[in-house]
């Protein structure tokens, strides 16, 4: 049976999480290896989603003020040395293109892994005044990082996002813009999404090369790693001081500006896959489902079945929906639209459509509902609602669920012991303690949390004064 087969192709997540993540990935149609290594083909059906990720993102910035620009791809090497720290972050990671055709270049060009230079050699030639400020821009495009390890969506070598840049008068400006657009993060991932992230400042050790400080926002996966979901730089005036982007104030003296940069990338896709996903393949959030109601005929030569179909799908117009009439079987269409995580699915028979009903059937908990045709436009609405808020309490629960505390050394190596989820605990402050932790437990300091606990005053690691409660947790 091709339907059987279908199901039976994807490893069991219990058995090996990442092979089934991988099986889901190319069985649910979302993407394809290329030739180039470490690069991957992102399919109609993966692609569909980030469309919608990219149009729910792209409203919200604008509601903020954002405005979209595109900026080129290549970033000679003279600008990219100009911030010390940014090229040392980066450099081991970049791209270099070396000709133009047969002749050498005089000055190689490296394929954008982030644009802060370009954005920061743009804007001193567009600042000069105060009146100049804000600068709010943000662009929609790929960057190139040549990673070593690659996994579909996760880690690519070409991967798409946005970043945003922007540049203001003063630091204050600069952090209100950067814990501004955390929480755009927040708001998107939680409410479109249906992941529950935790807000929080990453510590120096994990910052993004350059910045003053970084926000993050981490989710949780189904197999207890975290991901870091999305991230929010302040730079303070650093790049400012490294470019020479100055404007002349009210007070007519030159001030350097101060500038932020943030980004979500396709990584979310993967984030996705693995917070909603299940034995069956993939579950799509409502809000983000290219196709959120297939309409499926069963026996669909019988008369009217196919019409009665394709009313329902009529009357469905305004969700996206479609009708499933090609001639395979409704068994194997049933474990396609399971594979591809369509949150609904309706089923039309010949002895529904004579009591004049249909059955609705949820992907994420496979409920069954009757429901009169009538009805169904009305009923859709409410089910799409639910399934969308259920989607988000499960993964809350989930995050809550793998959450623990260590008050010493031997609970937090006991936690670690295997992937569970995050763990919370209390830190010095310490490089060297958060060193240590890596070595020993190879575990990652996710993010010092804006909701902080005091779970005990001693760092867990040296047990001098702790400052801060840090979630630690192994990272995609
Ligand atoms: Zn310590």
């Amino acid at each position: 049976m091709a339907d059987k087969k279908l199901v039976a192709e994807i490893t069991s997540m219990d058995e090996d999480f990442t092979q089934w993540y991988t099986d889901v990935c190319i069985k649910a149609d979302l993407v394809s290896y290329s030739n180039i290594k470490g690069c991957m083909v992102i399919k109609p059906a993966g692609y569909a989603i980030w469309e919608l990720i990219q149009k729910h993102l792209d409203a919200r910035f604008k509601a903020t003020g954002v405005q979209n620009a595109y900026l080129p791809m290549f970033i000679p090497e003279s600008l990219l040395q100009k911030e010390k720290d940014h090229v040392e972050g980066f450099a081991p990671e970049v791209a270099w293109v070396t000709h133009g055709g047969l002749e050498p270049l005089t000055e190689r060009y490296c394929v954008r892994p982030t644009s802060e230079t370009l954005f920061c050699d743009y804007y001193k030639g567009e600042i000069h005044s105060y009146k100049d400020l804000p600068q709010v821009l943000n662009q929609w495009c790929s960057v190139v990082r040549w990673e070593k390890e690659t996994r579909p969506f996760l880690r690519s070598r070409e991967f798409l996002w946005q970043e945003g840049h922007t540049a203001h008068a003063t630091f204050e400006e600069a952090e209100e813009r950067t814990q501004q657009m955390l929480n755009v993060y927040a708001d998107f991932l939680e409410n479109d999404m249906a992941i529950p992230v935790i807000k929080g400042q990453k510590t120096d050790k994990e910052k993004f090369a350059g910045a003053e400080a970084t926000y993050t926002v981490e989710a949780l996966m189904h197999d207890g790693r975290a991901l870091q979901s999305a991230t929010s730089h302040n730079f303070g005036d650093g790049f400012a001081k490294a470019f020479g982007i100055q404007y002349a104030g009210k007070d007519n003296q030159l001030h350097y500006v101060n500038q932020t940069s943030w980004g979500l990338t396709t990584r979310t896709i993967g984030a996705m896959i693995m917070v909603h996903g299940d034995n069956s393949g993939l579950v799509v959030p409502p809000k983000i489902a290219p196709i959120q109601v297939v309409v499926i005929p069963i026996q669909q030569k019988k008369e009217g079945v196919l019409e009665a179909a394709n009313k329902i799908a009529e009357s469905l117009s305004a969700f996206r929906v479609k009708v499933d009439e090609t001639d395979r079987t409704p068994g194997f269409k049933f474990a396609e639209q399971e594979m591809r995580g369509i949150p609904v699915r309706v089923e039309i028979g010949p002895k529904d459509l004579e009591a004049g009903k249909c059955v609705l059937c949820r992907r994420d908990t496979r409920e069954k509902i009757e429901c009169a045709i009538a009805d169904v436009p009305t009923k859709m609405a409410e089910l799409l609602d639910q399934i969308q808020n259920d989607m988000f309490d499960r993964a809350k629960k989930h995050l809550q669920a793998h959450t623990f505390e260590a008050h010493n050394k031997e609970e937090f190596a006991e936690a670690f012991k295997e992937t569970k989820g995050f763990v919370k605990a209390m830190w010095c402050g310490c490089r060297e303690c958060e060193d240590k932790i890596k070595e020993e437990f190879n575990v990652t300091s996710r993010c010092i949390p804006f909701e902080q606990d005091t779970l005990s005053d001693k760092c867990v690691i040296c047990g001098k004064p702790a400052k801060k409660m840090v979630y630690w947790g192994r990272a995609y």
